[in-house]
């Protein structure tokens, strides 16, 4: 049925917040494995030129012969950059610091906005052992055509925000390049939701920032928060999701539950 092949296609999320360190690619690695634990066939494209989606899952650079530079200036296929990682069930499309340069490659060219989608598109036709259920994209901190690539590629934007005073500051700009992507590029794009990061519950400022965000954003933010968590900041230098470097430790469990919450959303949604 149309209903059965439509929901073969994967659900295409992306982590977009123009700051940088507010944990896009933490949560691009973690929610990746969490959703991988739990079943579901995750690929993370990982976008930002300084590649931290790919070095955090423990692809060095000699595994990053095609990456997602050649994919978004046309010289390689998005099935041809997929590599392996550490977690089954999670590939990653690696990225390199040539990415830096694709922008001004292809400013001129008058597809340069869907070279994500296309991509994509041309995933879920080629033979892919396994079709994907879930692609995260992992964003540069900039709304840049990168971003804008992946926003129009995309079915549902997440965003993280940093539990720190600056967090609402910024926000609005996002969600304005987000309404025009929207009404100009890609209609059916939404706003997955609000994830808050780096929660600290000792600190008073952080409860008040999280009262100012679920006053702003309502129900569109998850009720899971990642907490600050040393073990989630120490796992990328072994290479590894948090998830594999310490399963038990309070920001694996916070990411296993955002998974699911994840997952309930997206239910809720394909119901609607
Ligand atoms: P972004 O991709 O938005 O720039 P990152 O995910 O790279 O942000 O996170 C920025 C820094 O904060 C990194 O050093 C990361 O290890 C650290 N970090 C992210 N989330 C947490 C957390 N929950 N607890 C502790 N450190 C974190
Ligand atoms: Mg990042």
């Amino acid at each position: 049925s149309e209903a059965g092949t439509r929901g073969l296609q994967p659900r295409v999320l992306v982590l977009a917040n123009q700051k940088g360190g507010v944990g896009k690619t933490t949560t691009a690695i973690n929610l990746g494995t969490a959703l991988a634990a739990i079943g579901e066939k995750v690929l993370i494209i990982d976008l930002d030129p300084q590649g931290n989606a790919s070095t955090g899952l423990g692809i060095d650079r000699k595994s990053r012969q095609i990456s997602t530079y050649h994919v978004l200036s046309g010289e390689a296929s998005l099935a041809e950059s997929i590599t392996e990682t550490v977690v089954p069930g999670l590939s990653v499309a690696p990225s390199t610091l040539d990415l830096l340069g694709v922008e001004l490659e292809i400013a001129n060219e008058r597809n340069r906005v869907h070279r994500l989608q296309s991509a994509i598109r041309g995933l879920s036709a080629s033979e892919v052992s396994e079709p994907f259920t879930y692609i995260l994209i992992d964003c540069p901190p900039s709304l840049n055509l990168l971003t804008i690539n992946a926003l129009t590629a995309a079915d549902a934007v997440l965003v993280p925000l940093q539990c720190e005073f600056f967090a609402l500051e910024g926000l609005s700009q996002l969600l304005k390049t987000v309404e025009q992507v929207r009404s100009a590029l890609n209609p059916q794009l939404t706003i997955h939701g609000v994830v808050l990061t780096m929660f600290d519950p000792r600190n008073n400022l952080s409860g008040q920032v999280v009262a100012d965000v679920r006053q702003f954003m309502g129900s569109k933010v998850y009720e899971t928060m990642i907490p600050r968590n040393v073990r989630v900041s120490e796992a990328p230098s072994h290479g590894k999701p948090v998830l594999l470097y310490d399963l038990k430790c309070a920001g694996s469990q916070a990411y296993l539950r955002l998974a699911s919450e994840v997952i309930q959303r997206e239910r809720a949604l394909r119901a609607a």
